[in-house]
């Protein structure tokens, strides 16, 4: 599926050449489906009495990252931005309680480095919406060579975001485990991890079939609360760029937010 906005090609000289500005791409037409559009879809299908699950993942700005392609990357972050009002909207409207978190699952190679300054790897400057600069670095390729570097471009081990609204999104504060995501959700479901032999001890193992008895004790698959989660798949370190350039994707609605 096309991006929404062109690709830019990052140099090695990027810091000193003059800030680019990202435009639309043509190729992604009124036509083309916007993950918000597909949202919004998935969730008037999903509404119902007992509750669900909704995972929504952005997940071109991780291709976009790969090739160092910076407003490819922030396009599709766009993207993720208004697929978060999308829910946003849909949780006002329904009057759905609906725990809705937006995190990603793992870090990318994008850094925002110091204006009109060469680093190591290339950079793209790029000129922001308030008419500042933006240099983004990308480093993490084998060599410079275009076979590397504009396609090349790895994942990275930092910390990354989680920002959470909505029943029991106070539990999603500091310093987490990825996969406590699990039992949030599950909390918020209203489902008892210990009589659906889902403890901490076996949450990587394969779930056993519970039986009618514990299933009778522990669940409450009719809780009215809904889970919306949006997970943005390898973007670069890129939590921090979303508040940096769509901070609505993260301040606008989001009730008690986590930050670290
Ligand atoms: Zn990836």
């Amino acid at each position: 599926m096309p991006r929404a906005l062109n690709q830019s090609i990052p140099t090695t000289d990027g810091g000193d050449l003059e800030p680019a500005t990202c435009v639309a791409n043509p190729e992604f037409t009124a036509e083309t489906p916007r993950l918000a559009a597909m949202t919004s879809k998935a969730l008037e299908l999903l509404q119902n009495d007992k509750g669900f699950v909704l995972q929504v993942e952005s997940a071109s700005p991780d291709k976009a990252d790969h090739q160092a392609d910076a407003c490819g990357l922030i396009g599709e972050v766009g993207q993720l931005d208004e697929a978060v009002q999308a829910v946003q909207d849909w949780v006002e409207k329904t009057g759905e309680e609906t725990l809705i978190v937006a995190t990603a699952d793992h870090a990318h190679t994008a850094q925002i480095t110091y204006e009109n300054q060469n680093t190591a790897g290339r950079v793209t400057q790029l000129t922001t919406v308030e008419g500042s600069t933006m240099a983004v670095n990308f480093a993490t390729s084998k060599t410079n060579e275009d076979e590397d570097a504009l396609g090349g471009q790895q994942h990275t081990g930092a910390q990354l975001r989680v920002a959470a609204s909505g029943p029991g999104a106070a539990n999603l504060t500091g310093q987490i485990d990825q996969t406590d995501l699990f039992f949030a959700s599950l909390n918020a479901l209203g489902i008892d991890p210990v009589n659906h032999n889902l403890t901490f001890e076996n949450k990587m193992q394969p779930v056993e079939e519970t039986t009618d008895e514990n299933t009778a004790a522990g669940s409450s698959v009719d809780s009215p609360a809904l889970i919306a989660t949006l997970a943005i798949a390898g973007i670069a370190g890129l939590i921090s760029l979303i508040a940096l350039l769509a901070p609505f994707a993260v301040d606008r609605a989001l009730g008690p937010i986590a930050k670290f």
